[in-house]
């Protein structure tokens, strides 16, 4: 299962937010909290990060595991921003390993990851793709459920729909499909940051100045909170930091956690 970050807060350099002692760059060989989901994330990765409130971010995307980019961590030393959208991959079986299909995924000012599978891909979720015009579908990022996924929830953020409601009907709709799906959410504008959990591990950490949401804590720190399972989570910065959690459909069933993803 791959796993993702969001942060909002002061302009901090990349590498402080993916070099903690667990933190996004260790969780790529040594995560701790897959749910039977995979073994490891290194199958590419991806960062955006946001360099004013104007301009859409800045995106890396390469399918190599991330502790092998020395250039990019380089980058990452030097590089600060007040908010990252970062990804791990893990491909889930028969998808292929490119760097168009590591997260985030982009239009404008949005980034979009998912940490999970659709079950049954592609036949599962083929009626809702079909919602998709053409266009969208023959200019997917790649051939996986996580692009597809972004495809709908981008369809809806394009006609006005608010980002959590966006974020929670495709969950939702995909859930009712293909269920037992893995559908771990983040997309971001810079401002906002909205997550879901279904099926996977998801924690926050509210701090005087700043938020992070992460599949992982970065440190064994007593102020990470989880986030239960089939949650909406959104996090805003001003005028002070805000995170919202409600529920998101019906409460959890029993997990078969030696599923593979
Ligand atoms: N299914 C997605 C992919 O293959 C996400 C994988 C994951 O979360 N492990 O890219």
């Amino acid at each position: 299962m791959c796993r993702h970050l969001g942060y909002l807060g002061p302009a901090v350099p990349l590498a402080g937010l993916l070099d903690g002692p667990s933190g996004l760059l260790r969780q790529t060989w040594a995560p701790a909290d897959m749910r039977g989901g995979g073994t490891v994330n290194v199958d590419g990765f991806g960062v955006g990060w946001y360099l004013d409130d104007e301009a859409p971010p800045v995106r890396y995307r390469r399918a190599v595991p991330m502790w092998t980019d020395a250039s990019f961590a380089q980058l990452a030393a030097v590089t600060s921003s007040r908010a990252v959208l970062a990804a791990v991959r893990s491909a889930t079986f028969g998808m292929p390993v490119v760097d168009t299909a590591c997260a985030p995924f982009a239009e404008g000012r949005w980034l979009f990851s998912h940490n999970g599978r659709v079950t049954g891909w592609p036949h599962s979720v083929a009626g809702l793709a079909a919602s998709l015009s053409i266009v969208d579908l023959i200019t997917l990022d790649a051939p996986t459920d996580s692009a597809l996924l972004w495809a709908m929830v981008r369809e809806r953020l394009r006609s006005g729909v608010d980002p959590a409601d966006a974020v929670a009907e495709v969950a939702l709709l995909v859930a009712e499909v293909a269920p037992d799906s893995r559908l771990n959410f983040l997309l971001t504008d810079g401002t906002t940051l909205v997550a879901t959990t279904w099926w996977h591990s998801l924690s926050v950490l509210c701090g005087p100045d700043s938020v992070v949401v992460a599949s992982e804590p970065w440190a064994d720190d007593p102020q990470w909170t989880p986030v239960a399972d089939r949650s909406l989570l959104v996090a805003t910065l001003t005028p002070a930091p805000d995170v919202r959690v409600r529920a998101l459909g019906p409460t959890s069933p029993e997990r078969d956690t030696t599923a593979d993803d």
